[in-house]
């Protein structure tokens, strides 16, 4: 059939996640974590489907789960929020950026984003009948070029995609990166979309520098989040979007027909947790901080280059010491199956990849015993 969607193949997490069971290799490759979500939430889960939450959630979210995100966002961000205009519960930030993206973008129109960039919003805005404009971010720190996203600006130019912290580099954004780009579309009818679904990994004292922190440009916002990174369940599918009410009431009028709710038991056991444990997110920057430094120590003693990631649960990698000539996919296939180490190739999240990046991922959302494990094995190549 003539393909909507013609350039899109299997998605690299697929992929790799596939190739890592078929091999039996350590899967640092999709991100994911290797243990499970806290006790309390997983054993509240099944309390409430026994409980009989078992039928549709509002479409909107349930009420005791966006009062606790409000909560969340007042206490970390300043922001008081109107729950029943301005925070929606998606099935997944993917859905939510899906759903913000129809909601803004129509065809003709052109979306900034920043290359490496996310693989789903391409894909999204391209169903939306709009396009991409990709703008590179600067190596080897992945900065923000503000001159060149002044420079992509048209008169078309619709939405801008931020995502802080970067999925794959880490990099992570500053309130003056925020006030620059406030300043870039000050009088302009530009929208933006925020993916924060790593918000509270940012490591090394840094804070997250949120849009919801930021007045004016929250006033153009999507802001989306995830609990499956916040609570170590990503096989939850759970996550939010936050808007202003007039941008909410139409990513509405699409998240009603894509999915029209989120999992209800799912939803209960997240309000009782977050309730509960609001120290869960504060001490989620240590915890996986801890992580990324045992990596790296030990990757230290490897031919990998590399610097300490600022944020997310991802190491970018440097193996031209190794195999200079080797592209990325080809190296992340002989790591995986030769080496026992699954990782993904940095490549596929740019459109057109500088001819000489030589740079995988590896997600170490992991256990200790896995971590050392990977980088013992990273070591002997
Ligand atoms: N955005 C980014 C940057 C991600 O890395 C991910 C990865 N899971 C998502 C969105 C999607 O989150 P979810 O699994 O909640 O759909
Ligand atoms: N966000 C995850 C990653 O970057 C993957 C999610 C997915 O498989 N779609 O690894």
């Amino acid at each position: 059939i003539a393909s909507k969607l013609p350039h899109v193949g299997t998605t690299i997490f697929t992929t790799m996640s596939r190739l890592a069971a078929e091999t039996g290799a350590l899967n640092l490759s999709q991100g994911f974590p290797d243990f499970d979500g806290p006790p309390a939430l997983l054993e509240a889960v099944g309390r409430h489907v026994l409980a009989g939450h078992n039928q549709y959630a509002p479409m909107i979210g349930l009420p005791a789960l966006r009062e606790q995100v409000g909560l969340k966002i007042q206490r970390l961000y300043g922001r008081i929020l109107d729950i029943e205009q301005e925070i929606t519960i998606t099935p997944g930030a993917t859905q939510g950026i899906f759903c913000a993206i129809q909601a803004l973008v129509r065809a003709g129109d052109e979306v900034i984003v920043f290359d490496p960039c996310y693989d789903s919003y391409e894909p999204s805005v391209q169903l939306s009948g709009g396009h991409c404009v990709h703008v590179p971010l600067q190596p080897p720190e992945f900065a923000m070029d503000w001159q060149r996203v002044r420079e992509a600006i048209t008169p078309r130019t619709r939405l801008i995609i931020l995502n802080s912290p970067h999925n794959p580099s880490g990099a992570v954004l500053s309130p003056t990166d925020l006030d620059q780009l406030a300043a870039l579309i000050r009088d302009r009818d530009i929208y933006l979309l925020s993916d924060e679904v790593y918000e509270h990994l940012v490591f090394d004292g840094q804070q997250h520098a949120s849009v919801l922190c930021h007045d004016e440009l929250y006033h153009r916002a999507f802001v989306i989040s995830s609990f499956g990174k916040t609570c170590h369940v990503t096989g939850w599918k759970t996550g939010y979007v936050v808007a202003p009410p007039a941008l909410s009431e139409e990513l509405r009028k699409i998240h009603q027909y894509v999915s029209f709710a989120g999992v209800t038991p799912l939803q209960w056991a997240l309000a009782e947790f977050m309730a509960a444990h609001p120290e869960h997110v504060t001490e989620l920057p240590g915890f996986y901080q801890q992580k990324r430094d045992l990596f790296c120590q030990q990757l230290a003693h490897s031919r990998f280059k590399f610097v300490p990631t600022a944020g997310t649960y991802f190491q970018i990698a440097d193996y031209s010491a190794i195999c200079p000539d080797l592209p990325d996919l080809e190296m992340a296939f002989w790591l995986t199956r030769e080496q026992g180490v699954a990782c993904i190739p940095v490549s596929v999240f740019y459109q057109r990849p500088p001819a000489d990046l030589r740079l995988v991922r590896f997600c170490f959302a992991k256990r200790e015993d896995t971590l050392r494990q990977a980088a013992e094995r990273l070591c002997r190549v």
